[in-house]
């Protein structure tokens, strides 16, 4: 780990506001929370001036409440940052809780090559509030987005989430508490920084672009053709037949049992084998908050990888659904889709 303290260099971000509840001031008139003028950030947060960083800020028309979310903000946010990517060291996303997890994700894998940093963060109350986590969480994830090394390189080129003085990669992380400060945990992969009195870099878990100088690749074919089976106790042939084999469906995550497990019984698997056999992409993810898959252990999990189902390690749910979108979007290939799901791309799986 290594501390950062702001070196005074002058720094240049841009702040892009999606909505959410961060956002949100009192208005005197109509004594209602509405969206601030994101113009204004300094008035609302004088602290940022402190940094003497260059912050140029830009608000989303409309600005949604995130659980609203669809690919096309997502599409949105990648032109953006393709278009500005060179007038800045790094970019704040100031997104609602509710669905950040899936976008960080999901713009972890838009962007290859990334070497920048992009870091989504948000709050719990509202930023106008007197006891509101916004400030702390916009202050700290201004400074790691400015943050860099001895060789002037960033500290941190990823897509992160920056809440509660903790420091997560995107697509390893996800919402866990809709009422306490620390909305968000990444289980399966520790924090890249911490923020105490300084700010603490776990630099060796920190991903680092092949090249600084080559630009990214963005990727903004996203196929959405995806569902999510949860399976439980009582699960019915008809509900697992009709979640499968969807005539849209063109891949199913399943989220499974413990290390990846999923009942034996004959119905069960006959139907997983049939969709696998007919095309569909079944990827199999734990229910667990932490660890991983094993389909070798069990022989429930013997039987899933011998009707097709495709390993998804230690994946989150938003991290499965957004790998699968980016790979169904550039691949026409069944084959090429699966070689990807067993690949880490974005730093998202541990094998
Ligand atoms: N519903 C809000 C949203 O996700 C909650 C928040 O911002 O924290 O946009």
């Amino acid at each position: 780990m290594i501390s950062h303290k702001p070196d005074g260099e002058k720094a240049s971000l841009l702040l892009i506001y999606t909505g959410g509840t961060i956002g949100m001031k009192v208005d005197p008139l109509l004594q209602a929370l509405t969206p601030f003028d994101f113009s204004q950030i300094l008035e609302e947060v004088p602290e940022l001036a402190k940094f003497a960083y260059r912050i140029d800020s830009c608000t989303f028309d409309p600005l949604i409440d995130s659980s609203d979310v669809e690919p096309s903000l997502w599409v949105a946010l990648a032109d953006l940052i393709e278009e500005r990517y060179d007038d800045y060291d790094g970019f704040v996303i100031l997104h609602g809780t509710d669905t950040m997890a899936y976008s960080a994700s999901t713009l972890s894998f838009m962007i290859e090559g990334l070497t920048k940093p992009i870091i989504f963060t948000g709050s719990q109350l509202p930023i106008g509030m007197p006891r509101t986590d916004g400030k702390e969480n916009l202050i700290s994830a201004v400074e790691i987005a400015a943050a860099k090394d001895e060789e002037g390189h960033p500290l941190v080129p990823e897509v992160c989430i920056c809440f509660d003085n903790i420091l997560m990669r995107g697509n390893r992380s996800r919402k866990i508490n809709s009422d306490n400060f620390r909305a968000f945990r990444s289980e399966n992969y520790p924090p890249l920084a911490e923020a105490g009195i300084n700010i603490r870099y776990n630099t060796s878990l920190i991903r680092r672009p092949t090249s600084w100088e080559a630009r990214p690749t963005f990727h903004k074919d996203l196929d959405t053709r995806v569902s999510i089976l949860k399976i439980h106790p009582g699960i019915t042939p008809g509900v697992v037949r009709n979640i499968l084999l969807g005539e849209e469906t063109r891949a199913v995550i399943l989220e499974t049992y413990g290390a990846g497990n999923a009942p034996s019984k004959d119905w069960f698997i006959s139907i997983v084998r049939e969709a696998s056999e007919t095309g569909k992409i079944i990827l199999n993810i734990t229910q667990c908050v932490a660890g991983s898959v094993n389909m070798d252990i069990y022989a429930t999990g013997k039987s899933l990888k011998s009707a097709g189902v495709v390993n998804g390690y230690d994946s989150t749910t938003e991290s499965a659904l957004g790998k699968l979108f980016y790979l169904l979007g550039t691949f026409d290939s069944n084959d090429k889709v699966k070689a990807g799901l067993e690949m880490d791309l974005r730093g998202e799986i541990s094998k």
